[in-house]
């Protein structure tokens, strides 16, 4: 293989999961959403036309999955991102529950907003349009607060969820989301969130705690469940093969499903407390979360208030201390310090 080429570039420089989009690409942007140079039908890969290495060029990031991708709003030049789902399907009818004008004017909706649906004639297929979001622990928590006010939003949302009879049924860090307006200014670049452009250098950001409010939100229901009789009688009957530490999932004996969210969301807590020493105070929060009996887990809104009694207990200085994830280094402390964020080496700096 040539030097410049990416891998697979012998026959493509797309990779398979990336091709749909190319087809889709005209009618998204008939519709006022824009794909990156890499997904339009004409695009000649700016490595060839300058004959230099590939990885020297924005066009060369691919994105590893089918469903997803980012645009941009031609109207305002917002940056979205769309989502990609069966008109007819599950997650469909779910997504249509949750933004009725009613569900998504109560504050405590946590789910992510959906700008507009755009159904592709002709095809099986939908479109979400939804705000650009982030993985909503990274960059890195600088307080106990902003950790009390992303778990606080995420109880909140899911004991709404949970009121509108809909377990979420796969929550988990990469289905958790911030909006990165005012957290990082500067931006992301969608396959390489770490970075603002795509290309290495520093990463900056603001502290959360400095540019509230910061929204935290839940994506991807194309797990989700929803029971019209009601939670206490909610039955299900389904492995994950992502979550084998639930203890009750099973295909064989039915469980309920919101308690399984419940797990989910406390064994999300015990990662961020696993990750910063300085919050373990928080930790029997997510202990009760994740009871192996699951009629003994409590449900979102006593978490909440549970979260809330520690947090009560914690002078106000100690909540606004900064805290450092376990592996931080000194040289990261520095960079922070100093520069205002984290150095990332993902690509070299563009030549051209
Ligand atoms: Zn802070």
């Amino acid at each position: 293989m040539d030097k410049s080429s990416p891998p697979g570039a012998e026959k493509s420089p797309l990779h398979r999961s990336e091709k749909a989009w190319v087809n889709f690409q005209p009618f998204l942007s008939s519709r006022g959403y824009e794909l990156r140079a890499r997904y339009h039908p004409d695009w000649i890969p700016s490595w060839t036309v300058h004959r230099s290495f590939y990885h020297e060029y924005e066009d060369s990031l691919a994105v590893y999955q089918d469903q997803v991708l980012d645009a941009t709003r031609t109207e305002d030049g917002k940056k979205v991102v769309l989502k990609r789902i069966e008109t007819d399907g599950d997650e469909m009818a779910i997504i249509k529950y949750l933004v009725t004008p009613s569900a998504r004017a109560d504050p405590r909706n946590r789910t992510i907003p959906i700008f507009e649906i755009i159904q592709m004639p002709h095809t099986p297929w939908s479109f979400l349009v939804m705000p650009y979001c982030r993985v909503f622990n990274y960059p890195p928590f600088h307080c106990r607060n902003e950790f009390v006010d992303a778990v606080s939003q995420f109880m909140e949302g899911l004991q709404f969820m949970h009121e509108l009879n809909i377990a979420h049924f796969d929550i988990a860090p990469q289905n958790m989301v911030m909006d990165e307006s005012r957290v990082v200014p500067n931006g992301s670049h969608f396959s390489k969130p770490r970075t603002h452009t795509g290309f290495h250098g520093l990463f900056a950001w603001n502290n959360r705690c400095t540019v509230l409010p910061v929204n935290y939100y839940f994506i991807d229901f194309g797990l989700s469940l929803y029971f019209p009789n009601g939670r206490d009688t909610a039955l299900h009957c389904e492995t994950l093969r992502t979550f084998p530490d639930i203890p009750e999932l099973s295909d064989k004996v039915s469980y309920n499903p919101f308690m399984v969210d419940i797990f989910q969301l406390g064994l999300t807590v015990h990662k961020l407390i696993d990750a910063y020493p300085a919050l373990e105070a928080f930790r029997p929060v997510a202990t009760d979360m994740t009871a192996t009996n699951p009629h003994e887990r409590p449900t979102p809104a006593n978490s909440l208030a549970h979260l809330r009694e520690i947090t009560a207990k914690i002078p106000a200085t100690t909540l606004s201390d900064q805290i450092w994830e376990k592996d931080t280094g000194l040289w990261k402390k520095v960079t922070r310090a100093v520069l205002g964020g984290y150095r990332y080496d993902y690509l070299p700096i563009p030549t051209n």
